[in-house]
């Protein structure tokens, strides 16, 4: 019996990390190489110029492509200049979007990937999986990047927003891992236990940061990216997405693909947690974790995000119909009065003003 993960060779989370990362082994490689940066819009360009100002002097050739979207267009034409300017090293700049077209550019063009997050929005800035739009968004499982440079102050100075929808995507570890658990039992489902064990433990550092002391955002910042890295490295050593993905994802994937898809990936997800945890009867238990919402500025109804109640209705009767994965969701046929009840339970008031509340 044996089996392989991909981790990336080097990791570097750290302040200031883009000014002392000229220092670093990953400058020496990158520097040896034809190098393609795939850069995000907005003020992810100056990160990604500033980057290719580093490496200009020492490297053969630099080039820095726009990543508009991350359509099938936009990566079928990225993997062209790629090919066409012999880049050995695909470095991407940004936040979700531009992480994943580099990923799976680099995938399908067989050249080693670097991962430079502007924010932490989700588990992707370090993991196999990209999320591409082709009619509808699609999940594909690509290459782990060969290294990750995470900026702190970069991150600190991204909009509280992203930071939230972040801290979403890792809080649902625990409502996945609690639906793997169901999986393995219904026997529909066989247990990875290193990688439940740092999924875990990823949303328990986490919770431990938050829950126990005072914080401030630099600290947050960096616990958060810290999980999120440890996340997308169990997803790599299960190879699935099965400890950060349940019940909760599930129903984020039905508010995208049948609700017009309103919110940030993390925000929906933070939603698909309230109702995951009431249906696996743990909002009650001392370990819930909607009792971290309101400190961390996470949306606690489904109006925070936009949609209506016949909406967010539909996404979790439509949820388990989203991928072959066993759930809680599998253990309930709703009715009208059921679906609800649960939404009056769930969500029963909307608390307007989402903002991280720090010690
Ligand atoms: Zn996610």
């Amino acid at each position: 019996m044996s089996q392989t993960a991909d981790i990336p060779e080097q990791l570097i989370i750290e302040r200031n990390a883009l000014k002392k990362w000229k220092r670093t082994d990953v400058y020496n490689w990158v520097t040896e190489q034809t190098v393609v940066i795939i850069s995000g819009a907005g003020k992810t360009c100056r990160v990604a110029d500033r980057l290719a100002h580093d490496i200009q002097p020492d490297a053969g050739r630099v080039h820095v492509l726009k990543c508009r979207d991350n359509t099938l267009d936009t990566i079928n034409a990225l993997e062209r200049q790629v090919l066409e300017s012999s880049a050995n090293i695909v470095i991407g700049v940004g936040g979700g979007k531009a992480l994943d077209v580099a990923k799976v550019v680099g995938t399908r063009s067989n050249v080693p990937v670097v991962l430079v997050p502007t924010s932490v929005s989700n588990d992707a800035i370090c993991s196999p999986v990209a999320v591409i739009r082709m009619n509808k968004k699609a999940s594909l499982g690509v290459k782990m990047p060969q290294a990750v440079i995470i900026d702190l102050e970069v991150i600190a100075s991204s909009p509280e927003r992203l930071t939230i929808a972040g801290i979403g995507d890792l809080l649902s570890n625990k409502t996945a891992i609690f639906d793997w658990d169901l999986g393995c039992r219904a026997q529909q489902d066989t247990m990875n236990t290193f990688a439940r064990l740092m999924a875990n433990h990823a949303v328990d550092a986490f919770i431990n940061t938050v829950g126990n002391r005072s914080f401030d955002k630099t600290t947050l910042v960096k616990v958060l990216a810290e999980s999120l890295v440890m996340s997308g490295i169990a997803m790599s050593v299960a190879g699935s997405s099965r400890p950060c993905s349940g019940s909760e994802h599930l129903i984020s994937h039905a508010l995208d693909y049948y609700c017009g898809g309103k919110a940030l990936h993390g925000e929906q997800v933070a939603l698909g947690i309230l109702v995951a945890e009431y249906l696996q009867d743990e909002h009650r238990s001392s370990g819930n974790v909607r009792q971290y919402y309101e400190q961390l500025g996470l949306p606690t109804h489904f109006g925070d995000l936009g949609y209506t109640r016949e909406e967010m209705a539909l996404a979790i009767r439509m949820a388990p119909a989203m991928r072959d994965r066993y759930t809680v969701l599998n253990e309930f046929s709703f009715n009208d009065r059921q679906i609800d009840q649960l939404l009056d339970d769930v969500f029963p008031t909307r608390t307007g003003k989402r903002v991280i509340s720090f010690a």
